[in-house]
């Protein structure tokens, strides 16, 4: 294992050390954010989604 220096989290600014060079959030808030960025993503698909379905009726129908 190789420890990294702590740094500050990115949502709450408190002290961690990251278990990647990659981590930019504390173990308090990275389940926390990675809920928040797959919320995001969920919706932009859904929103994806319906346009198509409305393109594809729009080709189909009519
Ligand atoms: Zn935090």
């Amino acid at each position: 294992m190789i420890d990294y220096e702590a740094k500050p989290c990115v949502e709450c600014g408190a002290e961690f050390i990251p278990h990647s060079p990659m981590s930019k959030y504390c173990p308090a808030c990275a389940p926390k954010v990675y809920r928040r960025k797959h919320t995001e993503r969920v919706r932009r698909w859904r929103t994806r989604m319906k346009e198509n379905e409305q393109q594809w009726r729009a080709e189909t129908t009519s």
